[in-house]
């Protein structure tokens, strides 16, 4: 946004209450690697040229590169300032922050969509004998006690923290919910190659029939790793996870989980199927189909005859709560949000004249969420935030 606002010569400041990259450098967890490909982090004025365009940045490498580019387009960063609050006034709003007090005309709020681990009210109810740990918490298997580990949530986060602690020797089960299964490649190709040349991730929050439920939609159950490998379900059954459906609850020192184990599976695997679907039909008319290995499927997802509905707490000594994130917007003071607290916009224009959000799921497109996004949604936001600098009306 700042390389956008700069281009139309709109002077800006941009506040930081870390350092540039902060989330990639304080609120993630060693083994990461970035789940989509090198050449998929395109921001304005700025891709990948290195000759790995297929590989997966580890965290220290996006670091790097977020600070690099904050360094080519000479982003006025201030850093270390955090806003504690910001508040409506007469022309503009006026953010206050552990630096002393800005005022501007126009705000916009990229303070990330994953600044709080979403963990259910239930988890207070666990045994204070567990060690509770959030993705944002979580750096490596060296932190977790030795025994067994409940993962909930299985999706890209808690697939990828299973499968390490799995590897670490420690006896885990994932309890599984809603579960978006994809494969690494397809026919030859990333799946986020697929992806992005069908256009499936340029589908737009205009064109969707229900953008509330799809902005709910959790991440895609992907990992990038080297060997560019499929960490699904089955996979991790392989590796000798054990399945669980979703986590129900605690009653009389045991977790609970729902029956729906395998009508979440088989829900995936459709989903999954059809967006395979959709691919091959794109590559059939635009050509791509003889260039690729021919279409194939997945085999379906093995569930157990009847997976366990409760697990004695006794043997479990950590939980890992991989149940998503939310935004924190604690210090705005601004009547923008709806009932469950949510930020209320119009494709990343807030309710409140001159104040936009972005970096949100499905914000504008369906990459909104993703490093990628953010060039598109900042150019499209940056004009509207020009006209209305201007002073046409909306
Ligand atoms: C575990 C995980 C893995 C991910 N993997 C990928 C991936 O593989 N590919 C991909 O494209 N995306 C991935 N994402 C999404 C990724 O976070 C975004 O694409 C990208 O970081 C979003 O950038 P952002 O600037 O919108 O938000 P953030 O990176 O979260 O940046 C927000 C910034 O705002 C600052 N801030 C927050 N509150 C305040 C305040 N009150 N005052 C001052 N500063 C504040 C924070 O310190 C932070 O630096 C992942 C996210 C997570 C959580």
């Amino acid at each position: 946004m700042s390389r956008c606002l700069a281009d139309r010569g709109i002077d800006h400041v941009v506040l930081e209450r870390g350092e540039v990259a902060n989330s990639w450098r304080r609120e993630r967890w060693d083994s990461l690697r970035l789940l989509t490909p090198n050449w998929q982090s395109r921001l304005p004025g700025f891709r990948y040229e290195g000759d790995d365009p297929d590989g997966y940045r580890t965290v220290p490498e996006v670091v790097a590169f977020i600070d690099r580019y904050a360094r080519v387009i000479a982003a006025p960063v201030q850093t270390n300032t955090t806003v504690t609050s910001v508040r409506a006034a007469d022309d503009g709003y006026l953010v206050a922050t552990d630096q002393g007090d800005w005022s501007c005309r126009t705000l916009v709020l990229a303070t990330g969509a994953c600044n709080i681990a979403d963990v259910p009210a239930v988890a207070a109810a666990l045994p204070p004998s567990i060690t509770t740990l959030t993705p944002i918490q979580y750096r490596n298997p060296g932190q977790v006690p030795d025994g067994g580990v409940l993962v909930v949530g299985a999706s890209a986060t808690g697939t990828q923290i299973a499968a390490e602690l799995r590897r670490s020797g420690r006896p885990v089960t994932l309890a599984v919910g809603q579960h978006i299964r994809v494969p690494r490649v397809y026919r030859g190709r990333d799946i986020s190659w697929w992806m992005d040349a069908a256009g499936v991730l340029d589908e737009r929050y205009d064109q969707v029939d229900d953008v509330e439920r799809v902005r709910r939609v959790p991440s895609l159950q992907l990992t990038g790793s080297p060997g560019r490998i499929t960490l699904d379900l089955n996979a991790l059954t392989a590796m000798g996870v054990k399945l669980v459906g979703r986590f129900a609850g605690i009653n009389n020192g045991k977790a609970q989980f729902s029956g729906s184990l395998r009508n979440m599976c088989e829900l995936s695997d459709l989903k999954m199927n059809r967006l395979l679907d959709t691919i091959d039909a794109w590559a059939m008319e635009n050509g791509v189909d003889g260039e690729v290995d021919p279409p194939h499927r997945l085999a379906p997802t093995v569930v157990e005859e009847s997976p366990p509905l409760v697990l004695d707490l006794g043997a479990i000594k950590t939980v890992i709560w991989a149940t998503g994130f939310r935004p924190d917007y604690s210090w705005l003071h601004a009547p923008v949000f709806d009932r469950k607290n949510r930020i209320q916009h119009d494709g990343g224009v807030a309710r409140s004249p001159g104040l936009y959000v972005m970096g949100l799921q499905f914000l504008r497109r369906r990459k909104s969420a993703l490093i990628d996004g953010a060039a598109p949604d900042a150019r499209d936001l940056s004009e509207h935030l020009k006209s209305y600098l201007d002073g046409r009306s909306f």
